[in-house]
């Protein structure tokens, strides 16, 4: 698209100043007289001026406070009725759990889609159908689960962390481990309803309207606004057993999380995480684990170790109480971990999902929530895996005390090829994700300039040693980068674009497209 696929400049640090000044009174005046059932305001953007990553910070002109679907239509033809004679964009904001700005506007108007939150959340279960559950687009998934619980449903694919909203994930793809199983949360929706860059109101889905169903799961936020989506559901357990292993070989971990994600009735959550020269590991999982032998565990030293944790739920119901045991002895007596580290637990299946609430609760009391996040999230094919492990755990990186990482495989055959989401093409492929927390200490090596030189040296490493990776939550400087991410797809998402927001006004803080002036 000519003169609109340049990358917007990179607005860290901004005033209102960067506008021209005749835009100022004009803007003001024509957003304040919209008739809209919710409210625009003009004084509460420093709340949208920032998000969790905490390091972009750039606040908008005004913040759209929708109670209505004709709201976020009405803003978005309003501005699409200035055309050039404003530069103003539109961000929708879900919970601001972005890392890198993306649900950012500079000096434009955010839309805080948890405003447009229903207070009721319609679930169908009829006789002859898959039940499903009818959503806002700004409401967050951790009360999509206390609900359909009520009714024994459970949307089937989760993230880590419920407290983002459903149009925040879809954007992206939403993965956790039960991926392997479901496919990401973007394969897991029956239709959505939108409010496109030009302002029309359009439903959506696999039949009615596709290009823009697909366009818009794992699209970026680039070509609508998510207003409700329509969300598969499946029966909810009552419990989950937990269970954490260790390896000390890459090889055998990899090996058996592969194994076991291709086997179908084996668990129903698979994941994984890294761990660098951790003191007393064992004893600071007893909290919530009890250890299979204790004599065995307690002496067990991960002390200047790499260690891989094998991560593995199994989801029952009370009458299942005792073979669950029985079944998850015998899956366990496939792998080949370190006998002494099998530590397990029962909790019950909402106890499990909210898991990462917990340790936010903590880290709030702390103070450390709100700090700097230069997380990196990266998809490895599979055939590359082993040589992203050896440099990364062993070389890059001499420990992980400032935060979790994460590995875990994937099937690339439960992910719908049609949505805006690039993966690496091959038939697995491994999320690895980096989530660190920028608190300085007194060795200084925890600063957020440090941990961003490592995840540049990561970076790096792959592109010398022709890794093909893809990052998750993308984030790229220049259009070549985001070319290259989206390879011979490109011109398909450009295309789209031009489409369904032709003057590129949405979601600029993805920095993918600069809207037409
Ligand atoms: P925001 O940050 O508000 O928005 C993200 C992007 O989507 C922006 O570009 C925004 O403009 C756009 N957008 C928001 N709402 C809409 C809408 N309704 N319609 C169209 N576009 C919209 N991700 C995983 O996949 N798996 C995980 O396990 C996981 N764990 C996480 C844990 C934590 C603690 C955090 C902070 C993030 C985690 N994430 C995970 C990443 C998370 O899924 C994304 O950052 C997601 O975008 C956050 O949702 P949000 O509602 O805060 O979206």
């Amino acid at each position: 698209i000519p003169g609109r696929t340049n990358l917007c400049s990179n607005h860290s640090v901004s005033t209102p100043t960067d506008l021209p000044p005749s835009n100022h009174p004009h803007i003001y005046s024509s957003l304040d007289s919209l008739d809209l059932e919710g409210y625009i305001s003009f004084n509460d953007v420093h709340i949208a001026a920032k998000d969790f990553g905490n390091r972009y910070h750039s606040p908008p002109l005004a913040v759209l406070h929708p109670r209505s679907v004709s709201d976020i239509s009405s803003v978005m033809k309003h501005i699409l009725h200035l055309g050039s004679t404003s530069n103003l964009t539109v961000a929708a904001r879900g919970h601001g759990h972005s890392l890198q700005g993306q649900a950012l506007a500079h000096q434009g108007v955010v839309i805080s889609m948890e405003s447009l939150r229903s207070p009721d959340i319609k679930i169908y279960k009829g006789k002859h159908q898959q039940p499903y559950v009818d959503v806002s687009g700004g409401e967050l998934w951790i009360n999509i689960l206390r609900e359909t619980l009520k009714h024994g449903l459970s949307p089937k694919s989760w993230t880590d962390y419920l407290h983002l909203t459903v149009g925040g994930t879809l954007s992206n793809a939403g993965i956790s481990g039960q991926a392997f199983k479901y496919g990401p949360q973007i394969n897991n929706v029956y239709q959505l309803e939108i409010v496109t860059g030009k302002g029309e109101v359009v439903t959506c889905s696999e039949k009615q309207n596709s290009e823009l169903f697909y366009s818009v799961l794992g699209g970026l936020g680039q070509f609508g606004i998510i207003t409700r989506a329509r969300i598969a559901l499946g029966p909810a357990p009552l419990m989950v057993k937990w269970i954490r292993v260790l390896y000390s070989d890459f090889s055998a971990f990899s090996r058996d999380q592969e194994h076991l994600i291709s086997k179908e009735n084996a668990f129903d959550y698979v994941e994984g995480f890294v761990i660098i020269n951790r003191t007393n590991l064992l004893n600071s999982w007893r909290s919530s684990f009890s250890p299979n032998d204790t004599t065995e565990a307690s002496q067990f030293k991960s002390d200047g170790k790499t260690l891989y944790c094998l991560e593995v739920a199994k989801y029952f119901n009370q009458e299942e109480a005792n073979s669950i045991n029985q079944e998850t002895e015998k899956l366990l007596s496939e792998l080949s971990y370190i006998p002494s580290t099998l530590f397990s637990s029962e909790v019950p299946y909402i106890d499990f999902l909210d898991r990462v609430h917990i340790a936010e609760i903590k880290l709030r009391a702390k103070g450390l929530w709100e700090v700097p996040h230069p997380w990196l999230n990266l998809l490895i094919p599979k055939s590359r895996i082993f040589d992203f492990a050896t440099e990364v755990f062993n070389n890059i990186l001499t420990s992980n005390n400032n935060g979790p990482i994460l590995i875990y495989p994937v099937n690339q055959s439960k992910w719908n090829k049609r949505t805006s989401m690039i993966t690496p093409n091959e038939d697995i492929f491994y999320l690895v994700a980096f989530l660190p927390s920028a608190v300085p200490n007194s060795s200084g090596k925890n600063d957020l300039e440090y941990l961003l030189k490592q995840n540049q040296r990561v970076l790096s490493f792959c592109e010398a040693a022709n890794i093909n990776v893809k990052q998750y939550l993308p984030h790229y400087e220049t259009q070549k980068e985001w070319r290259s991410h989206f390879g011979s797809r490109w011109e398909t998402f450009a295309k789209r674009k031009h489409a369904y927001d032709p003057l590129a006004i949405l979601a600029p803080g993805q920095r993918i497209f600069q809207k037409a002036t």
